[in-house]
């Protein structure tokens, strides 16, 4: 049986710290209650939407329907050869949790991705990825229901159209499945990903390399760098790092001294979001109740008590910034409710 709650808040639930409320919450902690709770939903046409840990999620106001929170645990072996070990895990799981339970037990391929905040569930959706390695390396198949049919699907890796923050669910698939379960394919002998940013420095504060160090200097990194949800509501990078034209980068060397870019293949590169709203004079700049982070221009951070709407307005305030300098289009990461 599945919990059913009424007028619900949600102010704990995101970490946005957003005070909206749901008309009607429900935890589903396995999968027939989770089939059991759309059934009902379906039944009385209620409007829907399923919740993760709330970290990449903004209430513009209180959700007139049900908010459904898959609440699914266990990380179970399901198979091993010599060189890998595969687990299946539950969508309620901390995503976090996952990583420290592998690399306590030496199991690589997801340390990068440490303190990620949010559910194992939800890390397929956006294709989670930090310090160059994202969750498609490791995700051998999802796992999940039809909403519509009620019936279960499974998707293989190379099913789910994974890409930079995006996969066949923020797609294809959106609104039309709950993930359930995320198998995840880890390395008995871990391969090392530290090229990337200053993770490289960093590691060399905590000795030995290996996951457990990689894994303290991700979190190291990321304490410094990030503001703490449980301190100051964000939900982390706010805008998608744009994919534009190098033709683009070629007109913006001429006015800027330094462009930062990456290569993604022979025409297109990947601007920093961060570096052009900062161009923009937007870092540290606070606007009521909300603002731009000091330490990392592409979070929008909650000082006290602020709307959805609030955060909203800066958003699109940014954007036309950032259009106006730079004719880039900044693309929302958080998924606005
Ligand atoms: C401080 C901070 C740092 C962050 N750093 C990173 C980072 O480095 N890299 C990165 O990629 N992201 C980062 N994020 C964003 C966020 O942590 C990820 O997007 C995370 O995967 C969201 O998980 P969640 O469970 O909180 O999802 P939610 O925010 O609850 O939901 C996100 C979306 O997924 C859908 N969803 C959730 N669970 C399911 C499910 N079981 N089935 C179907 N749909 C589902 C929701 O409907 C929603 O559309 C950061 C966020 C914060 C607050």
């Amino acid at each position: 049986m599945y919990s059913i709650f009424h007028n619900y808040c949600l102010k704990s639930l995101n970490t946005f710290g957003i005070d909206a409320k749901a008309d009607h919450f429900i935890e589903a902690k396995s999968v027939a209650d989770l089939k059991e709770a759309i059934k009902w939903i379906k039944d009385n046409q209620f409007q829907w939407f399923v919740l993760g840990g709330g970290s990449n999620v903004l209430f513009k106001g209180d959700y007139k329907g049900v908010v459904v929170k898959p609440a699914i645990l266990g990380i179970d072996d399901v198979y091993e050869d010599e060189q890998y070990v595969s687990l299946k895990v539950g969508a309620g799981v901390d995503w976090d949790n996952l990583v420290e339970y592998a690399v306590n037990r030496g199991l690589g391929g997801i340390e990068n991705l440490s303190l990620i905040p949010g559910s194992v569930g939800a890390s397929p959706i956006q294709n989670i990825g930090a310090y160059g390695v994202e969750a498609k390396d490791t995700i051998e198949r999802v796992e999940g229901i039809y909403i519509d049919t009620l019936k279960s699907f499974m998707l293989a890796n190379d099913g789910c159209q994974f890409g930079y923050r995006d996969s066949i669910f923020k797609n294809e698939l959106k609104g039309k499945v709950v993930v359930t379960h995320v198998i995840f394919r880890l390395s008995k002998t871990p391969k090392y990903a530290i090229h990337y940013g200053n993770l490289e420095e960093e590691l060399k504060q905590f000795g030995q390399l290996n996951i457990a160090n990689i894994r303290k200097a991700v979190i190291a990194i990321r304490n410094s760098k990030l503001p703490d949800p449980k301190e100051l509501g964000n939900a982390g990078s706010f805008f998608k790092n744009p994919v534009v034209d190098i033709t683009l980068v070629e007109d913006l060397q001429k006015k800027f001294d330094k462009v930062p870019y990456y290569p993604v293949s022979n025409e297109l590169v990947k601007l920093p979001a961060g570096w052009l709203i900062e161009q923009c004079g937007w870092k540290g700049k606070r606007i009521g109740k909300v603002g731009v982070h000091k330490m990392q221009a592409l979070v929008l951070v909650n000082y006290e008590g602020c709307s959805g709407d609030d955060v909203i307005y800066l958003a699109h305030s940014i954007r036309e910034s950032v259009m106006e300098k730079f004719n880039v289009t900044l693309e929302m990461e958080v998924n606005i409710i």
